[in-house]
């Protein structure tokens, strides 16, 4: 079974954790004067790269908190993982 390095917990089995989509969406400043448009990109649109993508996952039934992470969407490999409100971490260095 894969294992996701919780940044909180440690390792713990993927089957305890919940994938949030995508990481790192700032909500725009000033929403109330954005466009229809402009207010469903933001709300809406994602990347969906082959290849190492910035997410947002939960230890859904462990610590229950949020976090960073950086995976593989092909080999489904976690490069990195880091808590919220943190700056993330050079993935080569500290590769799950
Ligand atoms: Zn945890």
């Amino acid at each position: 079974m894969l294992q996701i390095p919780c940044p909180y917990c440690g390792p713990r089995a993927e089957s305890e954790f919940t994938c949030g989509g995508e990481g790192g969406i700032v909500r725009p400043p000033k929403t109330e004067t954005l466009n229809d448009t402009e207010w469903a990109d933001y709300v809406f649109m994602r990347s969906n790269p082959k290849g190492v993508h910035h997410e947002q996952w939960r230890h859904s039934s462990g610590c229950g908190r949020w976090f960073n992470a950086l995976r593989d969407t092909v080999s489904y490999r976690f490069h990195a993982t880091w808590r919220i409100g943190e700056s993330a971490p050079d993935h080569e260095r500290s590769a799950a």
